[in-house]
C-alpha cells in the first residue's frame, strides 16, 4: 500500500489510515489534512474519493487558485443538522461529514490509539454529532473481559465503545451530571480508570498504553474533580456536591485496592472494607 501523501508527499500517520485509508482512484492516496484542504474545494472528494485521481484533484487545486471559493461549499458546511444519538438515524452523508471531523479532533489531540479499536472508531460518528468535541480519548476496556474498547471524553459525557470480533459494539453513555469523580489505579501492567458514578463504580482497564491512559486520566481529571469542587451546583442539578470526605474515601478505596493487588487483603475483605466506605457517601 501506498505510504506517501500524493499531494503534500509527506509519510502518513496511523491517524491517516485508521479510519481506512484515503485512496484515490489510481491507487495513490491522501493524507487527512490535504483531504480536508481539497474537500473544502470540492465536497464530492469527501463522499467519493475513489473515484478521483490525483490529476483530477491537481486539476480541481489548479482551477480553484483562479476562481473564487464558490459559495456552494459555504452552504454545504452549515448542511449538518443534529442528529440524535440513535445510530440507525444517521445518514451516510451525516456519518461521512462527522467521521471526517473526528478524525481531525483525533489528529489534534495526537490520540494514540491501538490497531485494535478500528471497529470502536468507526462507530464514533453514529455517536458524536458535528457540535461535540471530543476533548480526550484512550484505549480502555471494562475490567475482566476480553473485547477491546476506548473511552471517550467531550464536554458532556464520557462514552465507552467496545466490540468484540462479532456483534454489535456496547456503548455506554456517562452524563456529566453522573459522575461524581474519577479516579485512577497506577498499575505496572495496566492502570485503571475509575468513573464515580451516583450509584456505582465503573472501571476500565488500560493495558495497551499506559502513557496514554495516564494522559487521557489528567484531561478528565481536570473537568470531573476539579470542575465539582469549584461548582458543584453548576454540573450537578440535584443539588448533591462532592465534598471532600467522598473524595477523601475515594482515596481510601484507591488505597484497599493496591492492598488487595498487593494481596494484602483478600478479595472478601476487601469487598466488605469497600462497602464500609461506600456507605459513608
Ligand atoms: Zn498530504
Amino acid at each position: 500500500m501506498n505510504t506517501i501523501c500524493a499531494l503534500c508527499k509527506t509519510e502518513l500517520t496511523s491517524m491517516d489510515t485508521l479510519l481506512g485509508a484515503n485512496k484515490l482512484s489510481d491507487g495513490n492516496v491522501l493524507c487527512n489534512k490535504c483531504l480536508n484542504e481539497t474537500s473544502n474545494i470540492n465536497e464530492e472528494l469527501l463522499y467519493n474519493l475513489n473515484k478521483f485521481s490525483i490529476d483530477d484533484i491537481n486539476k480541481m487545486l489548479k482551477t480553484e487558485n483562479k476562481e473564487p471559493v464558490s459559495p456552494v461549499a459555504v452552504v454545504n458546511q452549515i448542511l449538518p443538522a443534529t442528529v440524535d444519538s440513535d445510530s440507525s438515524q444517521v445518514s451516510k452523508e451525516v456519518y461521512k461529514r462527522r467521521q471526517r471531523k473526528i478524525k481531525f479532533e483525533l489528529e489534534k489531540l495526537n490520540a494514540n490509539l491501538s490497531m485494535f479499536t478500528k471497529g470502536e472508531i468507526k462507530e464514533l460518528p453514529y455517536l458524536i454529532s458535528e457540535e461535540e468535541q471530543i476533548i480526550a480519548i484512550t484505549d480502555a476496556q471494562f475490567v475482566n473481559t476480553l473485547d477491546a474498547g476506548i473511552l471517550v471524553a467531550t464536554p458532556k459525557r464520557m462514552i465507552s465503545v467496545s466490540k468484540g470480533m462479532f456483534g454489535a459494539a456496547k456503548i455506554n453513555d456517562y452524563l456529566n451530571e453522573n459522575i461524581k469523580s474519577v479516579s485512577f489505579v497506577t498499575d505496572p501492567r495496566s492502570p485503571i480508570i475509575k468513573l464515580h458514578l451516583d450509584e456505582r463504580v465503573v472501571e476500565f482497564e488500560c493495558y495497551m498504553d499506559k502513557e496514554d491512559a495516564e494522559k487521557f486520566y489528567d484531561t478528565i481529571k481536570a473537568t470531573y474533580n476539579n470542575a465539582k469542587e469549584q461548582s458543584p451546583k453548576q454540573i450537578d442539578p440535584s443539588g448533591k456536591s462532592v465534598s471532600v470526605s467522598s473524595e477523601e474515601i475515594f482515596n481510601q478505596l484507591e488505597k484497599l485496592g493496591k492492598l488487595r493487588e498487593n494481596g494484602i487483603l483478600t478479595d472478601a475483605e476487601f469487598a466488605e472494607q469497600k462497602k464500609k466506605l461506600l456507605e459513608q457517601l
